[in-house]
C-alpha cells in the first residue's frame, strides 16, 4: 500500500488485511511500538522520526524480515509504509524471492497536497503523534515522500505491479476501489 503521509494507507490496510486474511505490517507502527517500549532501538530512532526523516533502511528491512519469518496462518501481507526507498524495495523483492513469494500488487493512493495537509492537521488532534503536530515536520514528510519514496512507484511500474487509485472520497468508496484491484489478481 503506497501513498503520501495522510493518504489513508493505514486505515485502508487494516481493513484490507481483515477482509483477505493478510497480515498488516506497518513499519511506522512497529517503530512507534519501539519508542513506546523505550527500547535502545526506539531511543535511537526517536529524533529521526520526530523530524519526519526516514530511519536507516537496514532497520526496517530487518524488522520486516523477522515478521515474515514468524508469521503463520495468513494468505500474505499488506505492507504499509514499506518499502519507502528503492533500496528497501530491492531488499523486499530479494527477501520474498528466496522465500518463494512475490509482490502481487502495489496500490498507490493519490491525494493532492492541500487535502493531505488538511487531513494531517485533523489527525494531529487525535493521534498524539509528535510528527503530526508540527506543520514544518508534516511538510518535510511530504517532501521526503516525493523525493525518496515516489521513485519506488516507478520501480513498481517497471515490474508491472503498480495501480493508481484515487484516494479522495469516502473511506468506503476508496476501500471498494482498492478491493476491485485486488479482485483482479485473486
Ligand atoms: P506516515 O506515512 O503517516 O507519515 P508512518 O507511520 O508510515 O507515517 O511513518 C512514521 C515515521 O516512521 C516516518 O516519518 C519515518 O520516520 C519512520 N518510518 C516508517 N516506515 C519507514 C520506512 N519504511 N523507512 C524509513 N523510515 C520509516
Amino acid at each position: 500500500m503506497f501513498g503520501p503521509p495522510g493518504s489513508g494507507k493505514g486505515t485502508q490496510s487494516v481493513t484490507l488485511a481483515e477482509k483477505y486474511n493478510l497480515l498488516h505490517l506497518s513499519t511506522g507502527d512497529m517503530l512507534r511500538a519501539e519508542l513506546k517500549a523505550g527500547t535502545g532501538l526506539g531511543k535511537k530512532m526517536e529524533a529521526i522520526m520526530a523530524a519526519g526523516e526516514l530511519v536507516p533502511d537496514e532497520v526496517v528491512i530487518e524488522m520486516i524480515a523477522q515478521k515474515i519469518d514468524s508469521t503463520t496462518g495468513k494468505k500474505g501481507f499488506v505492507f504499509d509504509g514499506f518499502p519507502r526507498t528503492v533500496e528497501q524495495a530491492e531488499a523486499l523483492q530479494k527477501m520474498l524471492e528466496v522465500r518463494g513469494m512475490k509482490i502481487d500488487l502495489m496500490l498507490v493512493l493519490e491525494v493532492n497536497d492541500v487535502e493531505l495537509m488538511d487531513r494531517m492537521k485533523k489527525r494531529a488532534l487525535v493521534s498524539g503523534r509528535a510528527d503530526d503536530a508540527d506543520e514544518a515536520v508534516i511538510n518535510n514528510r511530504i517532501e521526503v515522500y516525493r523525493s525518496k519514496t515516489e521513485p519506488v512507484i516507478e520501480y513498481g511500474r517497471s515490474t508491472g505491479v503498480s495501480r493508481q487509485v484515487d484516494g479522495v472520497g469516502s473511506i468506503e468508496d476508496i476501500f471498494d476501489r482498492l478491493c476491485s484491484h485486488i479482485e483482479t489478481i485473486i
